[in-house]
């Protein structure tokens, strides 16, 4: 029996990350993480607690009260703060503009990465396999995944995706945002954002999402042929 595959999904917001690698988790039968929802969760934490999220020491007091579980159904995925289900909140406009700062944090991505791996572990041990996403997957995170993708996007196209899910946002301030969060997460020192020597670049511009998830799968498949031809 093959061990489970372990897939790493990393790329800038807006880049179809979620859906594609929700899409992927269930056409494969895999589990599906989603590792930004967790920096999210984090956030809101702060902002709940009324605690400046640029302020490095009151996030880190913050980092030992507080529990965050994801569900990693692919058909309903969830993240749960403090046991309460948060999937929504962790999606509003003052989370999205803070992230950024709670997430450049060294004491912050050591929890969150010890959180991932240990949630990776638990579905591995399971002999189930997992799509995982977000910034530092394929480099940091996991970087014996099986196999691992960076998915790309023009800029102008990631910011009509993300308008385009947001009631009354107008697709330039959504790309002043966006751009604006990928220079942070590419530009931070502990484990930015970045494309894995070994990942396959998918640029999704001009993509629908069911074709991106089939590329995805037959890379996925391709590489799984090859590595078994490879041990046999
Ligand atoms: O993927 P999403 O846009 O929800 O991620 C929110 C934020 O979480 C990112 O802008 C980034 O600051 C942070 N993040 C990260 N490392 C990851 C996933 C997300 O720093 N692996």
């Amino acid at each position: 029996m093959p061990a489970p595959i372990v897939i790493a999904v990393d790329g800038p917001a807006g880049s179809g990350k979620s859906s594609v690698c929700r899409g992927v988790a269930q056409q494969m039968g895999l589990q599906y993480l989603d590792t930004g929802a967790m920096y999210r969760a984090m956030t809101l934490a702060v902002l709940q607690a009324d605690q400046d999220p640029g302020n490095a020491d009151a996030v880190r007091a913050l980092l030992p009260s507080v529990v965050i579980t994801s569900d990693t159904d692919p058909a309903a995925p969830a993240i749960l703060l403090n046991g309460q289900n948060v999937s929504a909140a962790v999606r509003g406009a003052e989370v999205t503009a803070a992230v950024s700062s709670v997430s450049a944090i060294p004491e912050v991505r050591l929890a969150m990465v010890a959180l991932q791996r240990a949630e990776v572990s638990r579905t591995l041990s399971d002999g189930v396999g997992i799509v995982v996403e977000g910034r530092d997957i394929g480099s940091v995170v996991l970087p014996d995944a099986s196999v691992k993708v960076f998915l790309t996007a023009d800029p102008q196209v990631r910011a009509q995706r993300r308008a385009s899910e947001t009631d009354g946002a107008e697709v330039a301030v959504t790309q002043a945002q966006l751009q604006a969060r990928d220079a942070l997460d590419a530009g931070r020192k502990v484990s930015p954002m970045t494309r894995a020597e070994d990942a396959v670049e998918i640029d999704t511009t001009a993509l629908t999402l069911p074709e991106v998830v089939e590329a995805v799968c037959a890379h996925v498949l391709s590489a799984r042929g090859q590595s078994s031809e490879m041990s046999s």
